[in-house]
């Protein structure tokens, strides 16, 4: 039987003006919502879909990558154990002084926010679902779900499983590639993500999947098996599984720019351990999905996930590799985190885009410049060399000095995201004039090395690189997760 939901009575919303053509869609159950063209992804007309992202790649040089060699895995080995050792004591040492000293931007309750964010109410990411290793489902008298409330602990190894359609007698659920495509797009915007994007696995995309994980180095293999599964020595994604769910969660900008001078705080830090601490949770609730839905969703042990996150969010459009080296959308600049889940539910792979955003970075250097570390390329032009083995080859692109950056993190005592934070991408996108910009980086082709670099150089002059004032954020009106784009708060 199928239960319609409507969106309320057609008279309040008469009341409201909501009816009108212009300004809303009606919708009468769910079939309709992700029929309408509302649950498709609409960009703005400026952003080209293009077969082959502005970034290039040389598959032949791409090798699958040992997750482990990431500078957020393999830091301490990257500069020595024993300078480690000292920087993470003088790490702790200033955070406690400066606790005491109730500085600006790293008291005790700037910290709370930062550390509260990532952790609070999240589920360590599991390749199989969190409920993998609870025991079978038990349906409840009279319930649909198996659901147990004294037992809905997630340490508890006796938590709940939802139920498979097998479990619940009936047929998995079954749609075209599109159908799908649009279904997750809505359950994922549900579960709390900004952009969604599909990437299909082929002998190149395959190439984006990890080879070893990050957290305990098991083999990430590939064989022509029905379910995922896996041993002591290794993980194993199941050939029919080729699809890539590949989506973004938004950062609070009002949080991230909240930085002392160049330096991170810990509010502004609290900007990206948030973003994670939410995906965590998208990630799992998606898993259930596919799952109550009959098919499979598969993830990394760690938020980094099973594959290369900049690397899928260019082959998925969601946007373009900026001088970060890290994606920035046409939308949201780089101010989102990136996840990917792998699925056998088929789906409509997305396009990459070119929005002009790479070719903008030529010529703005506005990160690279004020990166207090200095570990950002300061080179025009992108290019195929590595920095270190934190790296992956085979594509071009501006290269970062991690280990680096990462030491910084240390000496800074908070997640450093300055970069982030003075990105000419990194606005709320609702004036008028920031869109105009946007489309002239897409679209000018005269002379637009020079539009470009005037463009970057406005953002300084027009006050977006200044200091904002941190304690203020304490005492903002701001929309839920401060990631909306509403008028009214300090930064428009
Ligand atoms: S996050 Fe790293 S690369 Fe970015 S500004 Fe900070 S130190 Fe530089
Ligand atoms: S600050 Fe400029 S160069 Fe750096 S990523 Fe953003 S747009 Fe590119």
């Amino acid at each position: 039987m199928r239960h319609h939901s409507t969106v309320g009575k057609k008279e309040r919303i008469s009341a409201l003006g909501l009816d009108r053509e212009d300004t809303a869609e009606k919708f009468n159950d769910l079939d309709d919502v992700m029929a309408s063209p509302s649950a498709e992804w609409k960009r703005p007309w400026w952003v080209r879909e293009v077969t082959k992202p502005t970034m290039d790649i040389d598959w032949d040089a791409t090798e699958r990558f040992d997750a482990r060699k990431i500078q957020q895995v393999s830091w301490k080995k990257y500069v020595g154990e024993e300078k480690a050792k000292e920087l993470g004591k003088r790490r702790e040492e200033k955070v406690r002084q400066w606790m005491i000293e109730k500085r600006s931007g790293y008291t005790l309750r700037d910290r709370a926010l930062d550390i509260a964010g990532a952790q609070a109410g999240s589920v360590d990411t599991s390749f199989l679902g969190s409920w993998a290793k609870t025991a079978e489902a038990t349906k409840n008298e009279g319930e649909m779900f198996a659901r147990d409330a004294s037992r809905s602990k997630l340490t508890d190894p006796a938590r709940p499983k939802p139920m498979s359609p097998e479990e619940l007698g009936v047929p998995c659920y079954e749609g075209t590639p599109q159908e799908n495509s649009r279904m997750i797009r809505s359950a994922l915007r549900h579960f709390g993500a900004s952009q969604v994007g599909y990437v299909e696995l082929n002998d190149y995309t395959k190439k984006l999947i990890y080879a070893e994980d990050a957290m305990d180095g098991k083999r990430i293999e590939f064989e022509n098996v029905d379910k995922a599964y896996e041993t002591k020595e290794k993980r194993v994604i199941p050939e029919k599984a080729k699809w890539v769910i590949v989506f973004s969660v938004q950062m609070s900008e009002e949080l991230i720019k909240r930085k002392s001078g160049l330096m991170p705080s810990a509010l502004s830090a609290a900007a990206t351990g948030a973003a994670y601490g939410q995906a965590r949770n998208a990630i799992d609730q998606l898993q259930c999905f596919l799952h109550v839905l009959g098919y499979q969703g598969l993830m990394g042990t760690w938020f980094n996930g099973l594959g290369i996150a900049p690397a899928f969010a260019v082959m998925a459009g969601l946007g373009e590799i900026g001088r970060i080296n890290r994606m920035i959308s046409p939308e949201h600049g780089p101010l989102q985190r990136v996840f990917k889940v792998v699925t056998d539910l088929p789906l409509e792979p997305t396009k990459p885009i070119d929005a002009g955003i790479m070719n903008f970075c030529r010529t703005c250097k506005v990160c690279a410049d004020e990166c207090p570390a200095d570990c950002l390329s300061k080179e025009t032009e992108p290019y195929w060399e590595p920095k270190g083995p934190w790296n992956n080859p085979g594509h071009k692109t501006w290269y970062e000095d991690s280990p680096t950056c990462r030491t910084w993190w240390a000496v800074s005592t908070a997640g450093c995201s300055t970069c982030f934070a003075v990105c000419a991408f990194s606005k709320k996108n609702i004036s008028v004039i920031h869109d105009l910009v946007k489309i002239a980086i897409a679209k000018n082709r005269i002379l637009p090395d020079k539009v470009n670099a005037f463009f970057a150089k406005m953002d300084g002059v027009f006050g977006y690189q200044d200091q904002r004032n941190i304690d203020d954020w304490w005492g903002m009106e701001l929309p839920p997760r401060g990631t909306k784009n509403v008028k009214g708060t300090q930064l428009d």
